[in-house]
């Protein structure tokens, strides 16, 4: 039977296993522990933020850091629209509302301009929105510079969701860093994983002291159990952070298995008709977390559908790029500022197996199954691809 290629499997190094053996041999078997506390601290050291809380889930994190900003009932939060849903679903689980924004061309995130006037526009009404979260997509930064200096000017906090690029740069500089407070994801499909678990990052100490009060149930200081606000249970078991810790080991490495992905695919495929590969923006270094392409189906002679369906067929997992938040079921009632780039992106977008652990012949077995569908299954015209 042939072998799945999926899209983005966890890949573990060598120090994992014995962390998390230190973790059963110390008894650390719980949401707190030695490894949280290095985790955290490693973890800082990397992205160079001053503070961390490690937390249960990505989301739990975007939870936590709309809780400290005082996000509440009614509060606008504008977000970026061409997203996974987590990233605003904690902005319903806070009742309040999200306002969607749509990408810019070159780097598939936040249009920085779109910010600026519908900032300017709100704080002429009166009507600022309570904070804004920027997706880094895909591995790719957002232009940082103009929208924080957009939230700057009208004191609008920044949460950056960086779930899918840990590793990346902007001018530098990890994203993740630059606003208020910043997310990260450890899920299973992500560059780095401990099956489940996130990141919550600031420079602001008080912030992250309490997001990791918050997380472990709001216990006030007694002796007793007190509580004077609701908390939540958001904390990563000490089991978790030693995968963690054993995956910051190897981030570099993984991080140049996905770019030599997007390499090869690129080199391979970017001069058939009508492909597109994301772009890689001027101001940083994506890590090309999912190798990401747009399908013009007149050019290609296939439209995006059709190529994934041929490749599902050949036991190849590709994805449609995010479908954009407002135009979900769930968020139809919300507001939204932009065109239709983002909606663009996800008609004609998808994504291709990006793992750092494909094989050369699961990258070759992936380029011959595009490029098929683009010369029609004839054989004799499928160029062989010898990576
Ligand atoms: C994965 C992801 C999340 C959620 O992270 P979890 O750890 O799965 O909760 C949030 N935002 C984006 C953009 C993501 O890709």
């Amino acid at each position: 039977m042939t072998k799945p290629i999926l899209l983005s499997t966890p890949h573990m190094g060598d120090r994992e296993l014995e962390l998390v053996k230190q973790a059963f041999d110390t008894n650390w078997i719980a949401p707190i522990g030695p490894h949280v506390d290095a985790f955290e601290q490693e973890f800082c050291q990397i992205i160079g933020a001053d503070y961390a809380a490690a937390v249960s889930s990505g989301t739990a994190a975007i939870h936590l850091a709309l809780q400290l900003i005082g996000v509440e009932s009614g509060d606008e939060v504008f977000c970026s629209t061409l997203t996974f849903a987590a990233t605003a679903s904690p902005i319903i689980y806070q009742r309040a509302k999200p306002v969607f924004i749509d990408s810019d061309r070159t780097s598939w995130n936040m249009n920085p301009e779109l910010l600026q006037s519908a900032l300017k526009h709100r704080a002429c009404i009166g009507k600022l929105p309570k904070a804004v979260i920027v997706v880094h997509l895909y591995g790719q930064s957002a232009d940082i510079d103009p929208i924080l200096q957009v939230c700057n000017h009208y004191g609008v906090p920044l949460i950056e969701d960086a779930a899918e690029s840990l590793g990346a740069t902007y001018k530098g500089q990890h994203p993740g860093t630059f606003g208020c407070i910043g997310i990260y994801s450890f899920n299973g499909n992500k560059i780095i994983t401990t099956s489940g678990g996130g990141m919550l990052v600031s420079n602001n100490a008080d912030l992250v002291a309490k997001a990791r009060f918050l997380a472990t149930q709001a216990r006030d200081r007694a002796p007793h159990y007190q509580h004077s606000e609701i908390g939540y249970n958001y904390r990563l078991s000490n089991v978790l952070a030693g995968i963690g810790r054993g995956q910051l080991c190897v981030l570099s490495e993984r991080v140049a298995a996905r770019r030599r992905n997007f390499e090869i695919y690129i080199s391979s495929l970017g001069n058939l008709p009508g492909v597109e590969f994301m772009p890689e923006a001027g101001f940083g270094r994506a890590t090309r977390w999912l190798t990401c392409l747009t399908i013009d189906p007149e050019a290609f002679g296939a439209d995006r559908e059709q190529v994934r369906n041929s490749l599902s067929a050949q036991q190849i997992e590709t994805r449609p790029v995010w479908k954009p938040l407002h135009l979900q079921p769930v968020f139809s009632e919300c507001e939204y500022i932009g065109g239709a780039v983002a909606e663009d992106l996800f008609r004609r977008g998808i994504c291709l197996p990006s793992g750092s652990n494909l094989t050369n012949e699961d990258l070759e077995r992936v380029i011959s199954a595009i490029a098929s569908v683009h010369y029609g299954n004839k054989k004799s015209q499928t160029p062989l691809f010898m990576i």
